[in-house]
């Protein structure tokens, strides 16, 4: 029997219905400033209006039930549907933190009054959310966290510092981690708490990155007072809540098809040529036969993630070599960028801003080194070191 990687009739149709969707409301990106020096930041307009239609159609949350307000999708309509959206080019998984990871939490180990409390207006995109876990000293080793909450009456009275925080300037809410018992084991000792940005004491500082832009920020709490129903989970027991969280995180990292669209691209403008493109160096065309093969074995470590869920298996040291290598990847792809533009890549914004942006794939999400840890260890049976 031959081993065939084409639809079936149901992902068939599902894939029509999908691009028809994209189709007739691509039309927003149309004027967005596509090739603006700050790229997708130059498209937030028009990302607004798409996340609102997308809402509109019922799919902005795939993976949740449907008595929450999700689409319940399957895991392979979810693949689907992402890969027909970046396939076109258009942004998929616009929910953002609080569809992809805070509502599943919620919905997962929340209260009923949590989730009617919150579950409504995420999906309806009225509160924005951030994620409060990576501290000055605790980012791989996220256990050793130490901003300190203390209860006092219907209260927990918070103190301490994140950082790294994405689109903290932007949210009305965060999700975070703090420690509750100094002196239990570090995992034993942890808290999930809910806070409302406009707390008295939240103070949020942006960082500009090395690209120039400022997504990231730090968070400082000073005596920030937050209902205890604002907890998750039980007291002392929240990182087995936060890890769920981070369960989503991984799960949707290492998008196989946006590396190869990113090579796509770098073809098309190689293909077009002009005194500042470097393509005819036989190293330089090389590297694309390289990034293009690359490319392919990235889709095959995807579809095998998606396969194993399919198959109600949890994906574990096999999600880390899908997210190792396309993040890698993606640098790479960004390096054959320099390379093809020669000294014109330093001055031409898109190739610059991409091969800076780049970095930060194989950082988010646990870096290149914990995954290969991953590998070496559960994959490989190799004894820790
Ligand atoms: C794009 C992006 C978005 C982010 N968004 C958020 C967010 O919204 N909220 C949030 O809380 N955090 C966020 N982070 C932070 C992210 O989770 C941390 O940067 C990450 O976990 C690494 O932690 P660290 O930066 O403290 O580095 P460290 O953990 O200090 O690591 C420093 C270096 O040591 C290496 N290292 C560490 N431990 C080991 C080990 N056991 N074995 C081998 N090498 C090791 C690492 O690989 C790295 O090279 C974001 C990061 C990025 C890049």
């Amino acid at each position: 029997m031959p081993i065939t990687l084409a639809d079936n009739a149901h992902e068939s149709a599902w894939r029509k219905e999908v691009q028809t969707f994209i189709n007739e409301n691509k039309g927003v990106f149309a004027n967005a400033a596509e090739e603006s020096e700050m790229g997708l930041f130059g498209r937030m307009g028009a990302i607004k209006e798409w996340r609102e239609r997308v809402a509109k159609k019922g799919w902005i949350a795939p993976s949740w039930p449907a008595k929450y307000g999700g689409a319940d999708m399957s895991v392979v309509d979810q693949f689907v549907m992402n890969e027909a959206m970046a396939e076109a080019g258009v942004p998929s998984n616009v929910g953002g933190f609080g569809v992809m990871m805070i509502g599943p939490t919620i919905i997962e180990h929340g209260t009923d009054d949590q989730k009617v409390e919150h579950l409504g207006s995420i999906l309806r995109g009225e509160s924005i959310w951030c994620q409060g876990y990576s501290e000055p000293g605790a980012g791989s080793d996220l256990a050793s966290l130490q901003t300190r909450a203390v209860r006092d009456g219907d209260d927990y009275v918070v103190n301490g510092q994140k950082i790294w925080t994405t689109g903290a300037q932007f949210a009305d809410m965060m999700y975070m981690l703090v420690r509750t018992d100094p002196d239990a084991p570090k995992h034993r000792g942890i808290t999930y708490l809910l806070v409302d940005m406009k707390s008295p004491g939240v103070t949020v500082r942006p960082l500009t990155t090395l690209a120039g832009t400022q997504t990231f920020n730090e968070v400082f709490f000073e005596d920030v007072r937050v209902p205890v129903r604002n907890r998750i989970g039980d007291e002392n027991r929240g990182w087995y809540v936060g890890t769920t969280t981070l369960d989503f995180e991984r799960s949707s990292i290492g998008s196989a098809i946006g590396v190869r669209k990113q090579l796509e691209g770098l073809m098309r403008q190689a293909k077009k040529g002009g005194d500042e493109v470097s393509f005819h160096r036989a190293s330089v065309r090389h590297e694309f036969v390289d990034r293009w093969v690359e490319c392919e074995v990235a889709r095959m470590l995807s579809y095998r993630v998606v396969s194993m869920q399919v198959a109600n298996k949890i994906p574990n040291y096999e999600a880390s070599m899908c997210k190792l290598f396309s993040s890698e990847l993606g640098q790479r792809i960004a390096s054959l960028s320099m390379h093809m533009y020669g000294t014109h890549g330093n001055v031409r914004n898109r190739s610059s801003m991409g091969y800076m942006q780049a970095v930060s794939a194989t950082i988010a999400g646990g870096t290149s080194e914990i995954q290969k840890g991953i590998i070496a260890t559960r994959g490989l049976g190799l004894p820790r070191g």
